[in-house]
């Protein structure tokens, strides 16, 4: 099936020819036919990404007659950005159109520009509800003349309130006009609006319904809450060619977490309601043109967001609404290509996997956060590769070489390689030095008296005397048994069976070495940094203190 056999007109299919499109994708070989008719009011339900803006968009163009003023073409939408795409969209498709005019409208920008763009005379309007019905009072727009309306992502409108809005904006619609309907999933309001303004409308379903591309891998990836943030850290330095979206639940926490990646110099941009119209637009188009290659969004900012090669989808949290998790995974795996969904989830939220797995239809698999050493090896070979790969422009360097010979000449060649190798990874390396493991799905869920018991057994067996040191890490900043052995033998060079008896508090932990070995600790490691945060190690006075006492007793 090509498009040719869809019925389009030469000026059409030229327009799809220049846009790279060759087959139709199932929505399109479905609806343009049916569409094209001009006949039959349409209701097309079709998960994200499968091109439901070419299916409607390619007839509406064909259908809107360019040589009258008229607006004929009238495109409802729930966003801003899902306006300015459609719009981009339809200008692209009436390319070979003799002066197309097509005006989106939205709110949030100046209405006065708006309103002067409408007065040249739009062929087709695309519109938020909101403004549109503000235009339609001040008498700007009349819907007299329309004769095709699109409702796209009407359960998105729905969900967002513009129930009345809808309702309002169909009532003033001519009676013989079309209606086209798009939406991903079909829930009873939908089905009301539909029933109420449509007119025996033919019903196609592309895919399972809710369903997510079949190209996406589902993972989800298990810490305790107070992780949360370190694990997406994880995952983002594991993946260093991301070019990723990160859903978070509400506005605070999207500007939250990507203020704080952005501090620690992640390349990163928020989206969110709380952000004016000039800031969105920037942060979608730094996203776009990939100045910034991480996206930290709020569902409904992001809603029908179409940018190519979104390599992950994080949700930072999983959204309250199961049908969500679609629309988010749905941002990547895009035009046939392949994409991951990470979920990160605490240990209460596994239910959530299981209620999102049974509507998708499709396992999610838990995964680890990857462990220090394997985002270590990952980002030393991405370098390596990055560093092979490298283009070399001798002639360019030619004038500095004598410099740069003279800087390095008494280094060997080995030494450079480390050197330069550590430019790069010295600050993550270090980062992750001692850091621990994240993961909380192997973790028996044990009760408090049990944790407490075995975290205060001896991890060495210790039989002479011993020293308590005390460091100023404790459960909240995860310090963990495991990882406070490497950081106190990895500090000092002292062997594991030097440390005793661990004991993790909430904001502090004491451990106890040896004696003998109790003089190497402090002068290698009586302050440093662990996952970011300084610590200070000292000789606990009230252990050791005590212990004494007991002794003398
Ligand atoms: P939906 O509205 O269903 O979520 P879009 O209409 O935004 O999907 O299309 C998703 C992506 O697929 C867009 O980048 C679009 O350019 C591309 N696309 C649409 N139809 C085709 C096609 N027939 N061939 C190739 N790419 C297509
Ligand atoms: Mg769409």
């Amino acid at each position: 099936m090509t498009f040719t056999d869809l019925g389009l007109h030469q000026n059409i299919l030229r327009a799809v020819d220049s846009l790279g499109f060759s087959t139709p994708s199932e929505i399109q070989e479905k609806a343009i036919p049916i569409i094209s008719s001009g006949t039959q009011d349409f209701v097309g339900l079709a998960q994200t990404g499968t091109g439901k803006t070419a299916a409607f968009g390619l007839p509406l163009v064909q259908q809107t007659d360019f040589t009258l003023q008229d607006t004929q073409g009238l495109v409802i939408c729930p966003t801003r950005e899902l306006c300015m795409q459609i719009t981009k969209d339809l200008m692209a498709f009436a390319r070979y159109q003799s002066h197309p005019n097509i005006v989106p409208v939205y709110g949030g920008a100046s209405i006065d520009d708006q309103i002067r763009r409408l007065k040249k005379g739009a062929h087709i309007v695309v519109a938020t509800p909101g403004r549109l019905l503000d235009l339609i009072r001040r008498r700007v727009i009349r819907l007299n003349t329309v004769n095709r309306v699109v409702l796209d992502e009407a359960d998105e409108m729905l969900n967002m309130g513009f129930k009345e809005d809808i309702d309002t904006i169909l009532e003033q619609t001519p009676e013989e006009k079309r209606v086209w309907l798009f939406s991903a999933t079909m829930p009873k309001e939908v089905r009301r609006i539909a029933k109420n303004y449509m007119n025996d409308p033919a019903e196609i379903i592309v895919g399972k319904q809710n369903s997510a591309a079949d190209n996406i891998e589902h993972r989800y990836y298990m810490m305790r809450e107070k992780d949360r943030y370190y694990a997406l850290k994880r995952i983002l330095d594991f993946y260093p060619d991301i070019f990723g979206l990160i859903f978070c639940r509400t506005r605070r926490e999207t500007g939250m977490i990507s203020e704080k990646l952005e501090k620690e110099g992640y390349n990163v941009v928020a989206l969110h309601g709380d952000l004016s119209q000039s800031q969105r637009d920037a942060a979608m188009k730094k996203f776009r043109e990939r100045t910034v290659t991480i996206l930290v969004a709020t569902d409904v900012a992001a809603r029908g967001i179409d940018v190519d090669g979104i390599t992950h989808v994080i949700h930072y949290n999983l959204p309250d609404e199961p049908e969500y998790y679609t629309h988010r995974s749905g941002r990547t795996a895009r035009a046939g290509k392949s994409g991951i969904s990470v979920a990160l989830i605490n240990t209460r939220e596994i239910n959530k996997i299981r209620q999102i797995e049974k509507l998708i239809q499709t396992k999610i698999e838990y995964t680890p956060i990857p462990e220090a050493e394997e985002i270590g090896e990952k980002r030393m070979y991405a370098m390596m590769d990055r560093v092979v790969k490298t283009p070399v422009d001798e002639e360019a360097i030619e004038r500095y070489w004598p410099v740069i010979y003279n800087k390095l000449k008494h280094l060997p060649a080995e030494e450079i390689v480390l050197k330069f190798i550590s430019t790069e990874l010295n600050a993550l390396l270090e980062y992750y030095k001692n850091a621990g493991n994240l993961n909380a799905k192997q973790e028996k869920p044990v009760n408090r008296e049990e944790g407490k018991r075995r975290n205060g057994k001896s991890s060495g067996k210790i039989n002479g005397p011993t020293i308590t040191f005390f460091i100023n890490l404790g459960d909240k900043q995860h310090m963990n048994k495991g990882a406070m052995v490497r950081l106190v033998c990895s500090g000092s060079g002292i062997s594991g069976k030097q440390v005793g008896k661990i004991d993790i508090h909430p904001e502090y932990s004491l451990f106890e070495v040896d004696q003998p070995a109790a003089p190497h600790i402090l002068p290698a490691i009586e302050t440093g940094t662990y996952e970011g945060k300084n610590f200070r190690i000292k000789i606990s006075k009230e252990k050791n203190g005590r212990k004494n006492k007991e002794r003398r007793r």
